[in-house]
């Protein structure tokens, strides 16, 4: 198994026959040696800075229906809100002054979050905070409307594939959604001149290695500047309620991967693998993950962006957040710092 992390790391790219041999191995010793790579492979490139990006939920309604989601449609029971202009303003400024100089506007497909709507939000921060990021994560939308965005000075675009498999992405959304315009969002974002982040969960209900393996090969050919990957939680009150929650150690093992495969993506240690491991953030980083996304949605709010059970920091004050952050990054030998945290060319 080293010669194979070797090889991956020398050639940056893998074989199907490796993946499987890399996510099965139960030599603890081979798997560190990956992790071990890995780690040495992103601080070659970013040191060990990790970059906070400051989540903002701008609203929970969604017009979608994916099945896996805990803030989907027909979910009945999700109290739905959204923030104002002037909330999403408060959340940036208290993030400043914590050190974030990214923020990032999540939320579901809410028609009231119009082009004029985000613009005139997008450019109030842009004007409030010329130092800082821009980074959406609002789902599919036209490809003029991500140009606006764009030119209304947003600078990233978070929108995971989920599955680069045609046939799993049916398996996985309602037949109105489709492989093939989550696609062509990526391929507009990424010619607009976004920096751009596409990922997948991990375990979700019908991946299979040959499907890991063609997430890996898409990333390949798309050259993202971001890849957001995390464990699949089951969210109650989904169809996929009593499905199997995806491994932590599979996730460490694809953050590894990718990181050796490309030295200088931005890769997230995520909420969720956080949720699933009490130090999963912090293993995430030590198997080459560098970027962290503390919330900073107003705490009355948190409860309700419940993506799946149990999410984490769901009680805690944004301040409180960075500091435990803070210290729990420190422990790895890395440490979050005060930057943009822009992809390297
Ligand atoms: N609506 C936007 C979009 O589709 O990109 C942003 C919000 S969406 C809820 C953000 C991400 O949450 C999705 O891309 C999905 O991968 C992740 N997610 C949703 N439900 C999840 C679950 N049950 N477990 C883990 N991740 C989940």
């Amino acid at each position: 198994m080293k010669t194979i992390v070797d090889t991956i790391a020398a050639t940056r790219d893998i074989t199907l026959e490796q993946l499987q041999t890399v996510l099965s191995a139960t030599d603890t010793a081979a798997v560190d040696y990956l992790y071990a790579r890995a780690l040495e492979t992103c601080r070659s490139v970013y040191g060990n800075a990790v970059f906070m990006r400051g989540l903002i939920e701008v609203s929970n309604h969604c017009k979608n229906d994916c099945l896996y989601c805990g803030i989907r449609r027909s979910h009945a029971s999700v109290h739905r809100y959204r923030l104002s202009e002037e909330q999403v303003l408060e959340c940036c400024a208290t993030g400043y002054r914590l050190g974030f100089r990214t923020f990032v506007l999540q939320g579901g497909e809410d028609g009231w979050f119009s082009d004029t709507v985000l613009c005139h939000m997008v450019q109030a921060i842009r004007n409030a905070y010329p130092d800082c990021a821009i980074t959406l994560s609002l789902g599919e939308r036209s490809r003029e409307s991500y140009r606006q965005l764009f030119e209304a000075g947003a600078n990233r675009y978070l929108l995971r594939h989920e599955t680069a498999n045609a046939a799993h992405y049916a398996s996985l959304h309602p037949a109105e959604m489709s492989f093939d315009n989550r696609m062509r969002c990526l391929q507009d974002l990424k010619e607009i001149g976004y920096q751009v982040g596409c990922g997948f969960m991990v375990g979700s209900p019908g991946q299979t290695v040959e499907t890991l393996f063609e997430d890996l090969q898409f990333i390949r050919r798309f050259e993202p500047q971001m890849v957001g990957i995390g464990p699949f939680i089951p969210a109650s009150g989904t169809p996929f309620e009593n499905e199997k929650a995806g491994s932590v150690e599979t996730t460490l093992r694809l953050l590894a991967i990718i990181r050796l495969l490309h030295p200088r993506v931005l890769l997230p240690a995520t909420t969720a693998l956080g949720t699933l491991h009490p130090r999963g953030r912090e293993r995430g980083i030590l198997a080459g993950a560098n970027v962290v996304m503390p919330n900073l949605s107003p705490k009355d709010h948190r409860k309700d962006y419940a993506l799946y059970d149990n999410k984490l920091c769901t009680g805690d004050e944004a301040a409180e957040c960075r500091v435990c952050l803070d210290r729990r990054i420190r422990t790895t030998g890395s440490q979050l710092v005060v930057d943009r945290g822009d992809f390297r060319e």
